[in-house]
């Protein structure tokens, strides 16, 4: 795997899994944050729409109180038979119907069960006495059931079959002067209209509920759930508020916010709130006590509707992009910043193991790359020049040992070797040129005997002395050699026949002279030969050996130079 994609992929983990600790850490600041918004929202709500029931119902339940205590119905409900009271009492009552809301009102009596109703439509009028409740009917088990209960205000959803009516119902109990029930009185609210002044108020996300003192749900939207005329039935028949949620949990949870605001008894503004699941979704349930009606207000938020999941998307495709911009932007910084130096340093560095030290250009960027660069291209630069240094001193040590091995090490002069070469390099420029060249070949006279009689020492010095005399004998442009022992030989070019025959004779004359004029005895025996175009080394040797034999044989210190004639006579 490249460097790039490792990188590349180690910065998409690292940015994934901070991403996945910040979208946690949101998660838990959100829900925190929703929590605490939604129980404000929730305990606001709850006031509002408290304060928006109790507005409607406040008016009523007074003039409904009012009514109660009014001193002629009471008369009345003492005396009901007498005609002139109940004359009086049902003026009251129509008074009374003229104001409130719905126009209409109930009494009855616990004396006989009189049962007086009138509407909105005056549908009863002269006819307000309507029937007899009687105990044992159920229909008519309400008004006995809040006369045991002895509750003086109540408040009941209940549809009328008598009347063929559903109604909020405001019952309150009349009493005489010993405080004795003597009847009740009230009116009722039609209750759809009322649902959907009060409940049903069409706000997304939020609903409202109403529930009686034992949780038995009296307002709400939906009305197979209403637990109408719930007064008269027995405990677990109800429709109680828990009916609502699926969870025991939630239940309980929901239920014990009432036993707890029961037991504040309606401390004023106080809110209970809890979250709970409504058809799988979460939701934010508020609860408060309506001590002036002996009623629960529960209000649910939607939290899905008041903050949808689609809120988050914008916070999806944000960290989307981001994540792809700093991906890009982190490629394209590895890319300029690391990768692309490491890349050019990889090459230079193939290139340089290659011997090549002409780098090509390397990014330098600023930081440790762009230094490690920068120490790399230093670092080429001194090996170029170092081994630029030793190659030219390998040449030049090289060319020193080409000259050594070709130099006699005691003279000086060319050795074997050296004159091999020359010497075959001047039979190939014949050849070439076809043009002859010269060669002296000659040999010190008694050597042996010199070295016998001075030493060996000695007789170094004087193959030295006349090496130098050789030397000063010949053109700068010839060729003097040691071809071994005592025998030295000097290649001529240009030469021809004379010029072979005057130094061959310098030679032996300058050896002689030198001789005489430092006293050292020596003398040589020289032979010449001229090279024709075409001989090869060995019959130039054998001819110079041919000729120096011949000068020795004359009795040596003399010059013997082979002509053509020569060289026919004596073959290889
Ligand atoms: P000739 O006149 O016939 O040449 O007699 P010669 O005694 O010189 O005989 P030859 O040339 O055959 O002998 C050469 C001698 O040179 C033999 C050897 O001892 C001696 N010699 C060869 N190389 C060296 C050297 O490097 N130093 C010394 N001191 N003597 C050498
Ligand atoms: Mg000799």
């Amino acid at each position: 795997m490249s460097l790039k994609t490792r990188l590349l992929g180690l910065a998409s983990l690292l940015i994934i899994i901070s991403a996945s600790a910040s979208w946690m850490a949101y998660r838990e600041l959100s829900a925190d944050i929703i929590e605490r918004w939604g129980k404000q929202v929730t305990e606001i709500q709850v006031r509002y729409d408290s304060a928006r029931l109790l507005q409607s119902l406040e008016r009523e339940i007074g003039l409904a109180g009012q009514m109660a205590q009014s001193s002629t119905l009471i008369q009345w409900a003492v005396d009901p038979d007498n005609p002139a009271l109940t004359t009086g009492a049902i003026r009251q009552m129509e008074s009374f119907r003229n104001n409130f809301r719905d126009n209409s009102y109930f009494v009855a009596l616990r004396s006989n069960g009189h049962y007086y109703y009138n509407n909105a439509d005056n549908q009863y009028a002269g006819d307000q006495f309507r029937y007899v409740l009687d105990p044992e009917k159920p229909d008519d088990a309400w008004f006995f059931q809040l006369i045991d209960e002895g509750r003086d205000f109540h408040l009941n959803v209940n549809p009328d079959q008598e009347l063929g009516v559903t109604k909020l119902w405001i019952d309150v109990l009349m009493r005489d002067n010993n405080n004795d029930i003597i009847g009740m009185v009230g009116t009722g609210l039609n209750l759809d209209t009322f649902l959907q002044d009060i409940v049903d108020i069409g706000q997304d996300g939020i609903t409202t509920l109403f529930v009686d003192y034992n949780g038995a749900i009296q307002l709400y939207r939906d009305r197979n759930y209403i637990d109408f005329a719930s007064i008269i039935k027995p405990e677990g028949q109800k429709n109680t508020v828990d009916l609502l949620f699926e969870s025991r949990q939630d239940k309980q949870q929901i239920l014990g916010m009432l036993q707890m605001l029961k037991q504040r008894n309606g401390e004023d503004g106080a809110v209970e709130s809890g979250f709970v699941t409504i058809d799988g979704r979460k939701h934010l349930a508020g609860v408060a006590f309506l001590p002036a009606i002996g009623w629960f207000e529960i209000t649910l938020l939607d939290l899905n509707a008041l903050v949808p999941t689609s809120y988050l998307w914008p916070l999806v495709t944000v960290f989307l992009v981001t994540l792809l911009v700093s991906l890009v932007v982190f490629h394209l910084i590895i890319q300029s910043r690391i990768l692309n130096p490491v890349l050019g340093l990889e090459a230079a560095v193939t290139r340089l193991r290659e011997g090549r030290f002409d780098l090509p250009y390397l990014p330098k960027p600023d930081n440790e790359i762009g230094r490690l660069v920068d120490h790399f291209e230093k670092m080429t630069a001194t090996m170029r020049d170092t081994t630029a240094e030793l190659e030219r001193k390998v040449a030049q040590r090289t060319e020193e040992l080409h000259r050594l091995a070709r130099v006699d090490a005691l003279t000086g002069l060319k050795n074997r070797r050296g004159l091999d070469e020359v010497i075959a390099q001047e039979i190939q420029r014949a050849e070439r040129e076809n043009k002859g060249f010269g060669l002296i070949w000659l040999d010190i006279d008694h050597f042996k005997s010199i070295n016998d009689s001075r030493g060996h020492q000695a007789g170094d010095d004087i193959l030295c002395r006349v090496a130098l005399w050789l030397k000063a004998a010949v053109r700068p442009y010839d060729h003097p050699g040691r071809w071994g022992g005592d025998e030295f030989v000097v290649l001529l070019s240009p030469c021809d026949q004379d010029t072979l025959e005057q130094v061959a004779g310098r030679v032996c004359a300058s050896v002689e002279q030198e001789s005489q004029r430092t006293g050292i005895p020596v003398t040589v025996s020289v032979g010449g030969c001229f090279c024709q175009p075409g001989d090869d080394l060995d019959t130039l040797l054998r001819n110079a050996d041919q000729a120096l034999y011949e000068a020795k044989h004359k009795g040596r210190n003399q010059v013997c130079i082979l002509d053509a004639s020569d060289k026919e006579s004596h073959p290889a």
